[in-house]
């Protein structure tokens, strides 16, 4: 018979397959066929039986996979650490006048990343200031030069 795994929980060690004719089956752990255990949302095939509390499923086999893990993926992907609180969180958006003001963290309020424009122009100093210190300690000469020229241009003009 062909079903779709309801649900399925590993700690459990059991769940349910719905059959193509709407009725819930019981499966524990060990009727799984397989190596693999199955997530919500499977196709599945089995045999169906008759057990004292009800309909159960034996030799279930995973006919395919739900599209399901790909989603979790992804959800997983959307996950960073907290530089705050360092859990691990979705940023919340803050929006402002209509548009991304910046995301926080929903547990500790921290500021993930700005975009409002005083916080891009924060960002953009604190890159400047930072990238001049890597060429500070790299050419340290060529540095020096050249803020001195641009101290000259800036004194001539
Ligand atoms: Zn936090």
């Amino acid at each position: 018979m062909k079903g779709t795994v309801k649900w399925f929980s590993s700690e459990k060690g059991y769940g349910f397959i719905t059959s193509n004719e709407d009725q819930d089956h019981f499966f524990g752990v060990q009727s799984i066929r397989g190596s693999s255990l199955p997530d919500n949302g499977d196709s599945v095939e089995f045999t169906p039986t008759m057990g004292d509390k009800g309909a159960k499923a034996t030799n279930v086999v995973i006919v395919k996979k739900a599209p399901q893990v790909a989603q979790k993926t992804s959800r997983a992907d959307d996950r960073i650490t907290c530089p705050g609180c360092e859990r691990k969180i979705v940023p919340r958006i803050i929006m402002d006048h209509g548009s991304i003001d910046r995301t926080v963290c929903p547990f500790c309020t921290t500021t993930i990343e700005d975009h409002s424009l005083l916080g891009m122009l924060f960002s953009l100093v604190g890159f400047i200031i930072k990238t001049f210190f890597i060429l500070a300690k790299e050419y340290p000469v060529a540095l020096f030069l050249a803020s001195l020229s641009v101290l000259i241009l800036v004194l001539l003009s």
